[in-house]
């Protein structure tokens, strides 16, 4: 594989490399302090590229959640809204998936899934 390093990095690399670590890592805009989500180069806002990451605490809420039938079996598709205002795709472990409840408290864990870290959520009590 061959790769050019970019003069500037890429948002997506900054969220992986945040992933690697553990950290759930997210952008917040320095003109309208809007939480931004997914990585991306201008605030979908008020459209400034001044956008500053910052680490979640990895606590939210489930916003919605949608089991789906796969080849693997069901897993469970989830919108988690984080405590810091921004709203992501995930799923939710650790219980089955069609016995995920919106409104129910979960947090972030990095697993590691196709060699790649990818960002989870477990519910927390
Ligand atoms: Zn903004």
């Amino acid at each position: 594989m061959s790769e050019v390093t970019p003069l500037v990095e890429a948002p997506e690399s900054v969220f992986r490399e945040g992933l690697a670590a553990g950290e759930l890592r997210f952008q917040r805009c320095r003109e309208c302090s809007a939480a931004v989500f997914q990585p991306r180069v201008l605030c979908p806002g008020c459209g400034s590229d001044e956008l500053g990451w910052e680490r979640s605490s990895g606590l939210g809420t489930v916003y919605s959640t949608t089991a789906v039938r796969g080849r693997d079996g069901v897993h469970n598709v989830a919108l988690i809204d984080l405590d810091e205002g921004f709203r992501m795709m995930s799923r939710v472990e650790g219980v089955d998936a069609d016995r995920v409840v919106i409104g129910s408290r979960v947090e972030f864990a990095a697993v590691e899934q196709d060699g790649e870290p990818v960002a989870v959520f477990r519910e927390v009590s």
